[in-house]
């Protein structure tokens, strides 16, 4: 069974029953995602496929915000760009985070994120949220002023029970229309928004308005899962004020238990200060995939720290991190060369590996411990190369499966064979490619320089790195 740290009780929960709903705040699209973000989203990917390591059934949701101050300032400048272009303020949001949407699924890819199974579009959901604020005001808790409609914290009684905000610095009365503020300023925030005509509106019993940013998350949530989740996870900056309103929208107009376990990633940070857009102290994937940095490596290291921990961002970090995955690579690369034959399987050895993974899980059980994992998953190199070492690279056919059942095992959180550089040339230009890696780990180095020789004919040099050989034409 899973236990999580869950930030609503401060500690660590057994995740009860065997069918999950998950759901995990995702992107704003105003901008590529820079790798503080995709710290978080690693993070619901380890969840995920950690749960289903586990072996409970998951239905797992991350949103994108593709309406909110930010995206909406993004939509007028672009409409300053190109006077004319759009039809009104929502095209031109539309066409403003189109392109980082694409990115935001493209960067996933890159990083093996396993796909969620939904992506809700806050635009797309707009009559929910309107069905959510009727509900609010029904039931007391919201009221109307000047076409916007605001949510009134002190008619819940235990609003603030997430964050544990201060509650004596609350300002009754007063109110907050902007989507981000600050805890020592609790007040009573926006449901929707009045918009003019010229702003992206929709129609509603208020008047031309548009969503707040939180009431967007709770009437998805509902729309998708027909009721409370088991789970829902956003990085640590989300508590308060996006989370505790959530919660206060999602029990007050649906009446029921809205989320069981909360789980909050900790920031990336970049010189002991977290990396964000606003500081502009941030490497988007893209920057650092430019630099040459490699997307294995990126996931290695985003997965090396425990997430309620701060991590900082270093040169340093990514050295080990290559080195890390280097290890899991040769590994693997070793075990498809090694020669095979038919003698009995190891005893022994089976026994080192089957508890190799069932540690393993085990470690990622106790509150996603991504950093005793890798631990576990080092140990078992060690121990698998000692093995091999001792063999000269002829094994039984039966611990080679063994072996890779292992590591398979473990790239079920990892996700890192599907990352393995490709060398983009036909089978048998990798065979070759191969048989030249195996006639060196032999050190027939003549045979080896036959290899390479026959490459180069066939255009292509040999490039030796950190992560392995690659081809590349000459
Ligand atoms: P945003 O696009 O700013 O709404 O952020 C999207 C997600 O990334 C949220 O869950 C944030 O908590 C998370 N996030 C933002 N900056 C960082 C950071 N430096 N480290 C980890 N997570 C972050
Ligand atoms: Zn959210």
């Amino acid at each position: 069974m899973v236990k999580l740290f869950n930030t609503l009780t401060r500690s660590k929960e057994p995740v009860e029953g065997s069918s999950l709903r998950i759901y995990s705040c995702g992107p704003t699209v105003y901008n590529y995602a820079h790798i503080g973000n995709f710290r978080s989203y690693l993070f619901a990917d380890v969840l995920n496929r950690t749960l289903k390591l586990a072996g409970y059934q998951v239905e797992h949701a991350m949103n994108l915000t593709d309406v909110d101050d930010k995206t909406i300032n993004g939509a007028i400048e672009l409409t300053k760009k190109e006077p004319g272009k759009y039809a009104d303020l929502k095209s031109a949001l539309a066409a403003y985070t189109a392109p980082y949407t694409e990115a935001f699924f493209a960067d996933l890819k890159t990083l093996n994120v396993i796909k969620f199974d939904h992506h809700p579009r806050a635009t797309d959901y707009i009559p929910a949220m309107l069905d959510l604020v009727e509900r609010l005001i029904q039931n007391g808790v919201a009221y109307e002023q000047d076409g916007s409609v605001y949510y009134r914290i002190g008619e819940k009684k235990d609003y603030g029970k997430l964050s544990r905000v201060d509650l004596e610095k609350n300002k009754t009365g007063t109110r907050y229309n902007t989507d981000e503020y600050d805890k020592d300023d609790v007040r009573d925030f926006v449901l929707w928004k009045a918009e003019s005509k010229d702003g992206v509106h929709w129609h509603s019993a208020h008047g031309d308005g548009r969503p707040g940013w939180h009431l967007e998350c709770s009437a998805m949530i509902h729309e998708i899962f027909k009721g409370g989740i088991d789970i829902h996870t956003g990085g640590v900056d989300l508590i308060f004020p996006h989370h505790e309103n959530e919660i206060a929208q999602s029990e007050a107009g649906y009446g029921a238990e809205f989320v069981k376990h909360w789980v909050h990633c900790e920031h990336l940070l970049v010189d002991n200060r977290k990396m964000s857009k606003s500081a502009g102290n941030f490497y988007t994937l893209r920057d650092l995939l430019q630099q040459g940095k490699r997307p294995e490596v990126i996931r290695y290291f985003l997965l090396s720290a425990h997430y309620s921990q701060k991590v900082n961002f270093t040169a340093e970090a990514l050295h080990q991190a290559e080195a890390g995955v280097e290890k899991f690579y040769s590994l693997w690369q070793r075990l498809t060369r090694v020669k095979k034959n038919s003698a009995q399987a190891d005893a022994e050895f089976a026994k080192t590996s089957a508890e190799a993974r069932a540690k393993f899980t085990a470690e990622l059980c106790d509150d996603l411990n991504t950093p005793r994992a890798l631990a576990v998953v080092h140990e078992y190199i060690r121990a698998a190369n000692a093995f091999a070492d001792a063999r000269q690279d002829v094994v039984a056919e039966a611990d080679a499966d063994e072996m890779m059942q292992t590591l398979r095992h473990f790239d079920k959180v990892l996700g890192l064979l599907d990352l393995i550089p490709k060398t983009g040339v036909s089978g048998d230009l990798q065979a070759l490619l191969d048989e030249r890696n195996a006639a060196r780990a032999a050190k027939d180095f003549k045979r080896a320089d036959e290899l390479r020789d026959q490459l180069l004919k066939a255009g292509y040099k040999i490039l030796d790195t950190k992560t392995g050989s690659h081809l590349e034409k000459v």
